[in-house]
């Protein structure tokens, strides 16, 4: 849908819904939904698990080593965490 904007979940710019990287503050999927990382079902923040899959949506942060919802980014430290899925290289 071109035109249509969506706010960074971050710094709440305006920005393409399928931007990604937010051209205001510079972080990654800005305004997407979160993904399962095994069958990438959407996912809501928070969530312990997939609802599809039952996979663990927790991982530790490579930064702080605390066990967080895989969003793009750690909640605790603001470390980029990696959410590409498990094999995917
Ligand atoms: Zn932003
Ligand atoms: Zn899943
Ligand atoms: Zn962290």
């Amino acid at each position: 849908m071109p035109g249509y904007k969506h706010p960074c979940r971050y710094c709440g710019e305006m920005t393409e819904a399928d931007a990604a990287v937010c051209h205001a503050c510079g972080k990654v999927n800005p305004a997407g939904d979160f993904r399962c990382r095994r069958c990438r079902a959407p996912v809501k923040e928070g969530w312990k698990a997939c609802a599809s899959c039952g996979a663990s949506l927790t991982i530790p942060c490579p930064k702080c080593a605390e066990a967080v919802f895989h969003g793009d980014y750690c909640p605790k430290c603001g470390a980029q965490l990696d959410t590409k899925p498990n094999g995917g290289k």
